[in-house]
C-alpha cells in the first residue's frame, strides 16, 4: 500500500526450451536426482538483472542467513532470489553471473535440506523488509528484540491480566520503576541466552553489569539445583 516494496513472482517453466517446457536434466557424472539447466536459468535471470540487482542463489550449501545479512540486505535496491529445486542449479549460473560482475552470493536458511528455495526467499523476504524504514509502525520494535546489536535473545514478554491462571507477571514489571525493568530486562535476556542458546555468548565480551548479572543467575541456579536435590 505505501509502495515501500514491490515483489514480483517468474514461473521459470516460462523460460524453458522444449515442449515439455522442461527445466532440469540429469547430472554430468552420474548420480541421483536432476539438476536445473542453465539456458532456463540464464533467459530468466538475464529478464530481471541490472546493475542494481543482487542475484541470492538459495541452497543448503550456502552462507547461513541471518540478522546480520538481513539488515546488510535491507539497504540493497533489487534482490533477485533463485529458487532451486531437485538438486539444485547447474553452478555455471553462479560463476556467468559473478564473471560478468554481478553481486551472487549463495545463501542457506539452516542447517537442513529443503525440497525447494521457495519458502527460504519468503522466510529472507520477511526478514529484510521489516527492516525498510516505513514498514513497521513503530521503528523502535527492531531495536529492542532477539538478535539486534546486543546479540541477547529477548526477555520475556507479558501483557495484561495481571494474573492468569493462576500465574502472575513478575512483580517488578508492575512497579513502574524503569531503572529496575532494564535491569529485570537485561538479566532476563542473560538468563535465556544462557540457557537456549550458549553460542551467542562464548565469544562476546561483557560489561561489568552483565557479568555481574550472569554471576547472580549462576549462585541463583545453584541455589535452585540444590534445593531440588533435597526435594
Ligand atoms: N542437492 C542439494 C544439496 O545437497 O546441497 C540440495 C537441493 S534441495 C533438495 C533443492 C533446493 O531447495 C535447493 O536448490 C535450494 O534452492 C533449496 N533449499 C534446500 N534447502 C535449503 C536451505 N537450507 N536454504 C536455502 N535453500 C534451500
Amino acid at each position: 500500500d505505501k509502495s515501500l516494496i514491490e515483489i514480483g513472482v517468474h514461473d521459470l517453466r516460462d523460460h524453458a526450451t522444449n515442449v515439455h517446457r522442461q527445466v532440469d536434466d540429469t547430472p554430468y557424472g552420474g548420480g541421483a536426482g536432476m539438476v536445473m539447466m542453465p539456458e532456463v536459468w540464464g533467459k530468466a535471470i538475464d529478464q530481471v538483472i541490472d546493475k542494481n540487482s543482487e542475484l541470492i542463489i538459495l541452497t543448503p550449501a550456502g552462507k547461513k542467513f541471518d540478522q546480520r545479512m538481513a539488515e546488510e540486505l535491507s539497504t540493497k535496491e533489487h534482490l533477485i532470489f533463485a529458487c532451486g529445486r531437485y538438486e539444485g542449479i547447474d553452478d555455471r549460473v553462479r560463476q556467468y553471473y559473478q564473471s560478468e560482475g554481478f553481486k551472487v552470493r549463495e545463501v542457506s536458511i539452516g542447517d537442513y535440506v529443503l525440497n525447494g528455495g521457495e519458502v527460504a526467499a519468503i522466510v529472507i523476504a520477511e526478514a529484510v523488509t521489516r527492516l525498510i524504514p516505513g514498514v513497521l509502525g513503530n521503528p523502535e520494535s527492531i531495536v529492542d528484540e532477539s538478535h539486534a546489536e546486543d546479540g541477547y535473545i529477548e526477555y520475556p514478554a507479558f501483557t495484561k491480566p495481571a494474573e492468569w491462571r493462576g500465574i502472575k507477571v513478575p512483580e517488578v514489571l508492575l512497579s513502574g520503576n524503569h531503572a529496575k525493568i532494564k535491569q529485570w530486562r537485561l538479566k532476563m535476556a542473560l538468563q535465556r541466552t544462557r540457557d537456549q542458546r550458549p553460542d551467542l555468548l562464548a565469544d562476546r565480551s561483557l560489561s561489568k553489569e552483565e557479568s555481574r548479572l550472569l554471576q547472580e543467575l549462576d549462585v541463583e541456579l545453584k541455589a535452585k539445583q540444590e534445593q531440588d536435590s533435597y526435594n
